[in-house]
């Protein structure tokens, strides 16, 4: 679709919010009759509506159910689950649905500079790291490109706005890949798959289908996760351009067609001239910010994305060490005695927390939050060796307590069922005390927050408020 062809279609935006009002103002301004519906009407719903209606867009706050009669297509928040009623009477009257993914790969190219090409990421875990690793090699290769998506900078601005690039690191969550049929990636990585927002795809077949959109069409390189089989079939499945290659990656010596690890040293055996006998250097694994197993992961299907993109080797290199992770994001808050203290409160489910307990040798552990509907049996047994001591904390804690009667009952476990201000503040002084030298205390929750805090955010900000004030009286 041109712009030319939004003059004067009817267009329903479902949900006011960060992608919904960039959505509706760029579909406004290009001519068509746009109506926004948004479930809730509390007050800044109130003003955002008060905001583009002064602009002629409608708003019908309180009814994000009913669609609006004459509606030519529907632009949906990524969020929005797809048995809503708006959905099925969509699809009961024929009428398409993008999410702001889609939208905004519609309109690239539509205001008069270049359409760059996407190299897209997605999975489980590890998503914003991988992207922001790529921006940060594509930049050392020269290249002008920005880190968008389901991550700071919006799409919609990315491709509308007046920054022309070269390449965009694109992360993409498996609700955004849903309802983006027609994108079509350079090359696109899918990082890892285990459970999680089963409840809004309904089933993991779902949830992986949607995942593996993201392969469809790739013109280069699909790169997958040697260890997670379950990606590579994702590639097998996917129907993709004349001539594009599967690209895995492995923290393992790489194979033919793949990006490894060989004594300390990040290889690549796929982009090079002879794959069967040729290996390229492209880093240290000291070069990873943190070199933990599960980052130097990430690093290679960044690595991965770029070379396919055709990014030389001293920018992969140069790229990872200009790379700063994101805060909470295995964040080192201090060391205090010859104790670590890390947060990793963006750990927010099981698959995460796994990764993160298996990058120290001895750690206190602090937990808890909502499960989510989880089971931490498998994760429990995996860390069990390596756990001086636990601290749970939040809704769910039982839960995490009764794996470890059952599968570590000799480590010791602090329960704390407090959930005020102050609780962050005793987990910490419970794990300073259960702390050998050399130990790291790291919280990494294998839950989400909001049982206690307003997000993961606020959740790494207390931990590491009560580090450091810990810090401050032991210096
Ligand atoms: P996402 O954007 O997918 O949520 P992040 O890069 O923000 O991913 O990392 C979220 C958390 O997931 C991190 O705090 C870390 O605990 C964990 N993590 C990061 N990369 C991986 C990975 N490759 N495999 C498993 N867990 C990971």
């Amino acid at each position: 679709m041109s712009t030319v062809d939004w003059q004067g279609k009817h267009l329903t935006v479902a949900g006011l919010g960060v992608s919904g009002i960039p959505a509706a103002r760029a579909l406004h301004e290009r001519g068509a009759v746009v109506t926004v519906v948004n479930d809730g009407e509390d007050e800044r719903a109130r003003a955002q509506a008060a905001e583009l209606e002064a602009l002629g867009i409608t708003v019908r706050l309180g009814d994000g159910a009913t669609l609006p009669p004459s509606t030519e297509l529907v632009v949906t928040a990524p969020g929005w689950q797809p048995d809503k009623p708006l959905f099925l009477a969509a699809a009961e009257a024929g009428v398409d649905i993008w999410g702001d993914v889609e939208l905004a790969w519609r309109l690239r190219g539509t205001n008069g500079r270049k359409a760059a090409p996407w190299l897209a990421v997605t999975g489980t875990n590890g998503k914003t790291t991988t992207v922001r690793m790529l921006a940060s090699i594509l930049e050392a290769a020269g290249l002008r490109t920005a880190a968008v998506g389901n991550i700071g900078v919006s799409l919609l601005d990315a491709v509308l706005g007046e920054q022309e690039y070269d390449v965009l690191a694109v992360e993409l969550s498996s609700y955004q890949l849903h309802w983006a049929p027609s994108l079509r990636a350079h090359s696109a990585a899918v990082l890892n798959l285990a459970p999680d927002h089963l409840d809004w795809h309904g089933s993991m077949e779902a949830y992986a289908a949607d995942k593996g959109r993201v392969y469809e069409g790739n013109t280069v390189a699909c790169v997958y996760n040697a260890a997670d089989p379950a990606t590579e079939d994702l590639v097998r499945e996917a129907d993709v351009e004349e001539g594009c290659r599967a690209i895995g990656f492995t923290l393992g010596t790489p194979g033919p067609s793949q990006l490894g690890v060989v004594d300390g040293i990040l290889v690549d055996r796929a982009f090079v001239a002879n794959r069967q006998k040729q290996a390229q250097e492209l880093a240290e694994v000291s070069d990873v910010n943190p070199p933990a197993p599960h980052n130097i992961a990430n690093a290679l299907a960044a690595a991965a994305l770029a070379r396919a993109f055709g990014v030389e080797p001293a920018a992969v290199r140069d790229g990872l060490r200009n790379f700063r992770p994101d805060a909470h994001r295995i964040e080192h808050v201090a060391d205090i005695g010859d104790v670590a203290y890390v947060d990793d409160s963006k750990a927010t489910n099981t698959h995460a927390t796994e990764a993160s307990l298996a990058a120290y040798d001895s750690i206190v552990w602090i937990a808890g939050g909502l499960a989510k509907g989880a089971t931490f049996d498998e994760l429990v047994t995996g860390a069990a060796k390596r756990l001086r001591g636990v601290v749970l904390m939040g809704a769910d804690r039982a839960l995490i307590r009764e794996a470890l009667t059952r599968h570590a009952p000799e480590v010791p476990v602090v329960d704390l069922d407090r959930t005020d201000t102050g609780a962050m503040s005793e987990a910490v002084e419970h794990a300073a005390r259960l702390a050998r030298p050399g130990d790291t205390v790291l919280l990494a929750p294998a839950c989400a927050s909001m049982d206690m805090f307003t997000n993961y955010n606020k959740r790494g900000e207390a931990f590491a408020d009560a580090v450091r004030a810990r810090a401050e009286t032991s210096a």
